[in-house]
């Protein structure tokens, strides 16, 4: 039973996950603060964190820096709507997606699996595989994109971008994220250069680029490839 630690200092919003995510055949374990969290964290081992932003005694963000010094398990926020600013300052602290309140269950179910997905397959993605999601199709190695069959020519700034997103499928990646991996850390002010190369990729490898299938917009936040 894959274990999940729920960091949540609101009563009720804990008690709905603890109840709907044990009918899914989860493990839960509970914390009201974030020190508490910290700990069940550490003492759990747990296979996924579930984690408030607002919390009682220490910011979000600096929970994720505590177990980011010492776990890769995945972590995803939930997060008030006026938390625009924290909710990325939690995306580049590591976190792997987030949820913004009010929240259907189906939906954070579905970024559960994604992640647990994820994190199982980390590092799996190597130069010699081929990267295949509906009629798209990338030979990592030989560097050729294809979509339903057709070769499709990339700039190798196109390339380098749709490479980082598919390493991390299912997953938000914020814009400084994507700058830093595309073009380098002396980069992260120009979130521009992104949308413009984004809009290439999608004019490229998108059916309807108006209503991407792959590349996601997650606004004001960044990005994501839907696998
Ligand atoms: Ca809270």
């Amino acid at each position: 039973m894959p274990v999940i630690v729920i960091i949540e200092d609101d009563p009720p919003i804990r008690r709905f996950l603890r109840t709907s995510l044990r009918t899914q055949d989860f493990a839960i374990c509970e914390a009201a603060t974030g020190k508490q969290g910290i700990i069940e964290a550490e003492v759990r081992k747990p296979d996924l964190v579930i984690l408030d932003l607002g919390l009682p005694d220490m910011d979000g963000v600096e929970v994720i820096n505590a177990i980011r010094a010492w776990s890769t398990v995945p972590i995803i926020i939930l997060s008030a709507r006026s938390n625009e600013e924290n909710k990325i300052q939690a995306l580049d602290a590591g976190a792997d997606d987030y949820l913004t309140k009010p929240f259907g269950f189906g939906e954070l179910l579905a970024r559960i699996r994604v992640a647990l997905r994820h994190s199982a397959q980390s590092g799996a993605l190597t130069n010699s595989e081929v990267f295949n999601s509906g009629e798209l199709t990338i030979d990592l190695h030989n560097r050729v994109v294809t979509v339903a069959d057709k070769e499709i020519h990339l700039t190798p700034i196109q390339y380098r971008l749709l490479t980082v997103l598919i390493k991390y499928p299912g997953k938000v990646l914020t814009h400084q994220q994507i700058l830093k991996e595309v073009w380098g850390p002396s980069y992260q002010e120009n979130a521009h250069y992104l949308r413009i190369y984004m809009s290439q990729l999608r004019q490229k490898l998108e059916a309807d680029p108006t209503q991407p299938k792959y590349l996601l917009t997650e606004s004001g936040v960044g990005y994501r490839f839907k696998a």
